[in-house]
């Protein structure tokens, strides 16, 4: 098995609680008591998928800084909950909030659901002042820039719960991206626009490191994968899949399900030794390849990696951290491209695919495995999975290149049942209602100049996006309900301006 880090089991995220010694010792000792209660709820609520670890009350501005440069050191820690359950004098916070380098999530809460009227005195003013500390740390955020997150509620709320559970996805997300290696074969699909983009830049921005390697070096790898190991991955495709006869053992195409078998071990090899977590590939460029790697994308796909047809590494990204966000959820996320469109008036539609590589997570039916002549390539028939996506809500996740920053789109969308069998279709597909309407959503997209491959998440929603997109001060384009094409463009105007200046010297 691989050992590429998809679960979110070892991530901590670190509850900090500010005050300061003006209060005296009986008051502070209920302070931490009480957000250790809080920090313990939100530990125990299982929609979040992190440990929640508290952290003694913080009150002078040395120990602020000093916990931040803990939080950036330690690798298992994505990010921190800021809660201010007294009042923290701001400045204090200075120091902190500059060094801090990973994702802020400021919890407005406070340790009572309801107010004590009867009983409620100035000692309890004293303690539960969280409605003007917090107010106060608002203040120094917004005044230094700080991006982050603000939620505000009782720890025992699912709405609080579910925010913060979205804004731990998205902070594994940000960081398995800032620690991701991905490997090119081959370069973009020739005279193709829209694939191209600054890999230097998206170094500078996301931390994720973009690299090419010869394709040769591939199919050495390939070449390499033994016999023993072929019989066994062939083994376990007859186990998960409906084998079609011509490919099983002792049919007449097996020896082109056993060189997919080797394609994979190839380049699970390959992707394991380099420790890399996402890749592309090119069709144009297959070296001594036998078969444009179809089977083995689709499998390491669903595995947790992320990857990109055509050379398109934006779109990898996009996938390898969607994978991670939705770690342990039902549904999964694939490379997906906008085909072609069922136009009938009322029941318009998008047919969505790839020439090979979907994802198998989209569906939870059992996948048939096939063989089928491919147009392009000039190489032997590829092997794939072939399934429907299951309905269901689902996100599609775009990535361009506009020169000075790179922009993301989204649009919510609703994946639904084809009207009529596809038998003649023989690839992984999805068919999906976009939000508002197909001609607002294709409108908005055209005139965001948004990319015809996506990644598509059908395990988290557009909010873990929204948050990724601000840890990561991108721009995010949300096409849902709310859009009217109006809107949109002048959207597009406003951030134009918005992201040249937000950028700094
Ligand atoms: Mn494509």
């Amino acid at each position: 098995m691989s050992t590429l880090p998809t679960t979110l089991e070892p991530y901590e995220i670190w509850f900090f609680t500010g005050s300061q010694n003006l209060y005296g010792e009986e008051t502070l000792r209920q302070v931490a008591e009480q957000s250790q209660q809080i920090a313990a709820t939100l530990d125990d609520a299982s929609v979040i998928p992190v440990k929640i670890v508290w952290k003694p009350v913080l009150k002078d501005s040395d120990s602020i800084r000093r916990a931040a440069l803990d939080v950036n050191a330690d690798d298992k820690v994505i990010g921190v909950i800021a809660w201010m359950h007294t009042f923290s004098p701001a400045k204090m916070w200075i120091a902190g909030l500059d060094a801090l380098q990973k994702p802020l999530l400021h919890l407005h809460t406070q340790a009572n659901v309801e107010l004590p009227y009867a009983d409620i005195d100035f000692d309890f003013m004293n303690l539960n002042q969280a409605a003007h500390g917090d107010r106060e740390f608002g203040y120094i955020q917004t005044r230094m820039s700080v991006a982050r997150k603000t939620v505000v509620g009782h720890a025992s709320n699912p709405i609080v719960q579910q925010q913060i559970a979205d804004w731990a996805r998205a902070s594994a997300g940000w960081q398995a991206v800032k620690t991701l290696k991905l490997a090119r074969f081959g370069d973009n699909m020739r005279y193709v626009a829209v694939t191209e983009g600054d890999k230097t830049e998206a170094e500078i921005r996301f931390g994720v490191q973009v690299n090419t390697w010869g394709v040769n070096e591939l199919a050495e790898a390939v070449d390499a994968a033994s016999e023993t190991d072929v019989d066994a991955l062939v083994a376990e495709y007859e186990e998960l899949y409906d084998v079609v006869p011509e490919l099983r053992k002792g049919g007449d195409r097996h020896q082109s399900l056993r060189d997919g078998a080797a394609i994979e071990l190839g380049l699970r090899s390959f992707l394991e030794a380099g420790g890399f977590g996402a890749f592309t590939t090119s069709f144009e460029d297959l070296g001594s390849l036998k078969q444009l790697p179809g089977l083995a994308v689709q499998r390491l796909m669903a595995e947790g990696y992320g990857f990109g047809a055509e050379g398109d590494w934006k779109t990898a990204i996009l996938v390898r951290a969607a994978n991670v966000m939705g770690a342990g959820l039902p549904g999964g996320a694939s490379l997906m491209e906008d085909y072609t469109y069922d136009l009938v008036e009322g029941a318009e539609t998008i047919l969505g695919a790839h020439m090979l590589e979907v994802s198998p997570s989209l569906t939870t039916a059992k996948p048939t495995l096939e063989i089928h002549p491919l147009g392009i390539g000039g190489k032997d028939d590829p092997v794939r999975l072939v399934f429907t996506a299951d309905p269901g809500p689902a996100v599609v996740v775009a990535m361009s290149d506009m020169r000075d920053r790179f922009r993301l789109v989204a649009n919510v969308v609703e994946v639904v049942e084809p009207r009529a069998p596809l038998p003649n279709l023989p690839v992984g597909r999805a068919v999906w209602r976009p939000e508002p309407s197909f001609a607002t959503s294709a409108a908005a997209w055209l005139t965001a100049g948004a990319a015809h491959h996506t990644v598509m998440s059908t395990a988290v929603g557009i909010e873990v996006f929204e948050d990724f997109a601000a840890i990561a001060k991108t721009e995010l384009l949300t096409i849902d309900a709310d859009t009217t094409l109006k809107g949109f463009a002048n959207e597009v105007r406003w951030n134009q301006a918005y992201y040249r200046l937000a950028q700094g010297l």
